[in-house]
């Protein structure tokens, strides 16, 4: 597919849209959204940014851009890509959509919120805590406060209630998208012309999955309706130590099943010292945490109660599962959590995966989709690799929907400024990917590089509809071409 470059006069009539001052292409700017980290480690430069306001800016910048086949890639919070969006060549325009910030509505009865894309978490726990105490918005458990609702959904990820209530995108009960064709397309219940967004699967066959794990391939969403959830003022955290992956995620499944818990996450030791500088050596020995009381594998049970007696009856039934584990020959204990490390993991939206970028300088989160009783042979094999190719073996998982799934996660923590550790880490990935994929496990952002061409040379019925579906959506392909091995 071939694409035009953005011209002086493209500038012009982009400003003439979106006004003058929502426009740019000065290269500070440019290189400002610029980012190669957390989800991919290759991006590109925008040929300019258009920052638009209203659902009407948007119609018209797609129009224009279909016209004169230019590629599109819109962005909300843009932390999937760090501090920026990861946007591959053919660059293009980057859609900032930061600008549609409201709260457009919120039902305590039906019980789900309308945002637009670039209501960021941090403002949006603060509205609900002000306005809305008795209720919590699905932000992601530990993106940052400058991530969205809407970013979260579009990449099914995993929020504050994943154990509970599934991915991200299973919380979503009606979009609002305009395609490049100009036309703007509502989902669910909503397709229906003054109906609410209260039943997602609207008005027959629903299309609304299209557009989720879609990395901006098949239009924008203006509008999200998505469920909103009791929040609970009686928390606490249990932990527990393992010595090795496998036990840990045996033991964890017993009390999965008993479906208490709104955030179940763990992993290994690792993943202490990584988010500290990797100055003194004594950090990079596990003797030294041993000391401190952190087991070799761990996981984390956020447990939120009605009120304190049905808290502390979830407290009972983690704690007779592990007991249950214990007998059963499983090596158990539980971890005693001091109340600050309590309170961090507590704290909405949490920061505790900002700071893994201090070891070495950046990280890369490759995360995977596993049934929840493989997840202990991915980590033995994350592990492995990870020490193979020289890089310190952080592993991280969570449950979704109580076990159902998992959520794995290598932290890749590198030096980007090294292009040897660059090569090494694109070996692993692919090295892994190989493997995992031929293990029937799925990536939850397929890169465009590895994954999705690995994923997708195997799956071909799959893509070939895929495609085919695309072409209904984006006829020119415009929209960001290359994510996806689209179009
Ligand atoms: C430190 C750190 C911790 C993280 N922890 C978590 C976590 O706990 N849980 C989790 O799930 N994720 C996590 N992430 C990953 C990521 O930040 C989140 O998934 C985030 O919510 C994405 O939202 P965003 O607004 O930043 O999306 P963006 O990066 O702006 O966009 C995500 C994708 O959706 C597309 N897109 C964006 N807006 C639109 C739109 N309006 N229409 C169509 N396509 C669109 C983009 O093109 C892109 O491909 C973390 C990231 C960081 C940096």
């Amino acid at each position: 597919m071939s694409y035009n470059r953005v011209t002086p006069e493209v500038i012009e009539e982009l400003k003439s849209i979106v006004g003058a001052e929502h426009v740019s292409d000065k290269p500070a700017v440019l290189a400002a959204y610029l980012s190669r980290s957390i989800m991919g480690i290759e991006a590109v430069k925008p040929d300019v940014v258009v920052r638009p306001k209203y659902v009407e800016e948007v119609r018209k910048v797609l129009m224009l851009a279909n016209e004169y086949r230019i590629p599109v890639t819109p962005m909300a919070g843009g932390l999937s890509g760090g501090f920026a969006l990861p946007l591959i060549k053919p660059a293009g325009i980057l859609l900032d959509l930061s600008r549609m910030n409201r709260i457009l509505k919120v039902d305590p009865d039906a019980r789900y919120m309308v945002v637009e894309p670039g209501v960021r978490n941090g403002p949006l726990w603060a509205y609900f805590r002000k306005n809305y105490p008795e209720y919590a918005p699905p932000i992601p458990d530990g993106a940052p406060p400058a991530a969205t609702v809407v970013g979260d959904a579009l990449e099914r990820g995993f929020t504050i209630v994943t154990n509970k209530a599934g991915p991200a995108a299973d919380l979503v009960l009606g979009l609002e998208v305009v395609l490049p064709t100009g036309e703007v397309v509502r989902t669910g219940s909503w397709a229906l012309p003054g109906a609410q967004p209260f039943y997602k699967w609207g008005l027959g066959p629903d299309f609304t999955g299209i557009f989720l794990g879609a990395q901006g391939t098949m239009g924008v969403v203006t509008k999200l309706a998505v469920k909103i959830f009791p929040h609970s003022e009686h928390k606490d955290i249990l932990a527990f130590g393992f010595e090795n992956p496998q036990d840990m995620i045996k033991a964890t499944m017993m009390v999965l099943k008993q479906e208490v818990g709104v955030m179940v996450q763990g992993g290994n030791w690792w993943l202490v010292p990584t988010r500290l500088a990797e100055e003194n050596p004594k950090l990079a020995d596990y003797q030294y945490w041993a000391k401190l009381g952190v087991p070799l594998w761990f996981m984390n049970f956020e447990l939120w109660g009605r009120d304190e007696e049905d808290l502390e009856y979830q407290r009972r039934v983690v704690r007779r599962e592990m007991e249950k584990a214990a007998q059963a020959g499983i090596k158990v204990r539980e971890w005693k959590l001091h109340p600050r490390q309590k309170k961090s993991r507590l704290k909405k939206p949490n920061k505790i995966a900002i700071p893994y970028a201090k070891w070495r300088g950046a990280f890369l989160f490759i995360t995977w989709y596993t049934p929840w009783m493989e997840a202990g042979d991915f980590a033995e094999i994350c592990v492995k690799k990870m020490e193979e190719y020289g890089f310190p073996p952080v592993f991280w998982v969570a449950s979704i929907e109580h076990g159902r799934e998992a959520i794995c996660m290598p932290i890749v923590c590198y030096d980007p400024t090294s292009p040897d550790e660059i090569e090494r880490l694109r070996e692993f990935n692919r090295d892994t990917t190989e493997m995992f994929i031929e293990r029937g496990w799925i990536n939850y952002r397929p890169d465009p590089y590895v994954h999705a061409p690995l994923m997708y040379s195997r799956a071909t019925a799959y893509y070939s509809m895929l495609k085919k579906l695309k072409k209904v959506f984006d006829p020119n392909g415009i929209m960001h071409p290359g994510r996806l091995c689209l179009p």
